[in-house]
């Protein structure tokens, strides 16, 4: 059984039988945040999308306390020591295919956006995840739901610095994935979309679940 755990903006907590990661853990500072930095215990892996403060948030420190290694661009095991980190704290990566670590895989897909940009594909126990970091709409995101076929897809739906609702629901309709579900809006104001309009434009294409934060879905 896989879980996932919505922290709030692109934050995630996947639990897999045999081992947690977090995604993108912005929570000091974050309005939305579903859980404290002090509180994410037992990662064994810290993703992060790109290096914007709401995505990195306090990835360095959750890995530094959980002895974690943090999966991201290469580029990322660059700041590893001004961080308090080693070389070998990280698994850095590009884009191009699925890795396997072991208990789960990672790869790294393209994502339209700055910051050392990527989206994520994690697979364990027969579960495909794709996170899609922050991003524009893109039409390669046909092939990662070809080659991959995702459970589930993490859009972001907020506008202003990445798909809002109507690009999203373009998105699924390339992806195709079994569920979707909507974040990176609400955090701050400009990017108060509805994730409502985005589930009327998408329910066509794949079924959508909105969270709160602090809402686990469980992928049946
Ligand atoms: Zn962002």
């Amino acid at each position: 059984m896989v879980k996932l755990k919505w922290l709030g903006h692109a934050g995630w907590i996947v639990e897999f039988s045999n081992l947690k990661i977090v995604i993108d853990p912005f929570l000091t500072g974050n309005p939305k945040a579903a859980m404290e930095e002090k509180d994410i215990n037992n990662v064994k892996y810290v993703l992060v999308t790109h290096s914007h403060f709401d995505h990195i948030g306090d990835a360095y420190k959750i890995a530094r306390r959980n002895k974690a290694k943090i999966v991201g661009m290469y580029e990322l095991t660059l700041d590893a020591e001004k961080n308090g980190l080693a070389e070998d704290d990280f698994i850095g990566m590009n884009k191009g295919s699925l890795n396997n670590l072991g208990d789960i895989s990672i790869g790294l897909t393209a994502a339209v956006h700055s910051g050392n940009e990527s989206g994520f594909v994690i697979r364990g126990d027969n579960k495909t995840i794709y996170h899609a970091g922050d991003t524009a709409l893109f039409g390669d995101m046909k092939y990662i739901g070809e080659l991959y076929k995702p459970d589930v897809a993490l859009l972001p739906t907020g506008g202003f610095f990445t798909m809002g609702p109507e690009e999203a629901s373009i998105a699924t309709e390339l992806l195709r994935p079994k569920y979707t579900i909507p974040m990176h809006y609400g955090t701050f104001p400009p990017i108060d979309s509805n994730p409502e309009e985005f589930k009327k434009l998408a329910e066509k294409y794949t079924n959508v679940k909105i969270l709160k934060p602090g809402d686990t879905f469980t992928i049946p």
